[in-house]
């Protein structure tokens, strides 16, 4: 499979490559904003859905790695010392961490872990609300808007319909 992003919005198409020949033209309609927009087999250059899989895992401060579902691929994204701001990406939405979706039960700024050193140089993981519409769900319990949850290694959050899996940093 192969992906290609629409030209107007910046969603992801997925679609089987194999059942078409080299030089033969694809008209594609975005299902997020309804752009109709043609590529050329062999000649525009395609993106392979395995692309994050990839994607170097460790991080000096951790990371997040998105579980795929019907709505994304398989993601990881390194986190940064202090405030990640995390939500569905989409233009012009500059986030630390712009998960690919189309699952709109994710909002475009949905929740935040902070990470910080403490005293003794070891880094502490908190999770929290952004707020966000549908909520942030920690091992399935839903954060309150003043929950500051300290996070652990392999602890499972969803958002929306996505469900990621945070991952400290080596130590
Ligand atoms: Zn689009």
């Amino acid at each position: 499979m192969k992906r290609i992003m629409c030209p107007k919005c910046e969603n992801y198409i997925t679609f089987d490559e194999t059942k078409y020949t080299e030089g033969q033209s694809l008209v594609f309609i975005c299902d997020h904003c309804k752009k109709q927009f043609g590529i050329r087999i062999g000649k525009t250059k395609l993106k392979s859905t395995e692309k994050n899989e990839t994607q170097e895992e460790k991080s000096q401060f951790g990371s997040i790695m998105v579980i795929e579902n019907v709505f994304g691929y398989k993601q990881i994204f390194p986190l940064v010392e202090g405030d990640n701001i995390i939500g569905r990406r989409c233009t012009g939405n500059n986030i630390t961490i712009p998960i690919e979706t189309s699952d709109m039960s994710m909002d475009r700024r949905h929740c935040v872990i902070n990470v910080k050193q403490d005293k003794q140089g070891k880094l502490v993981y908190t999770l929290r609300d952004f707020p966000s519409l549908t909520g942030t769900f920690l091992q399935n319990e839903i954060l309150s808007d003043k929950d500051r949850i300290r996070i652990e290694d392999g602890a499972i959050i969803t958002l929306g319909a996505t469900t990621f899996i945070f991952r400290e940093a080596e130590k």
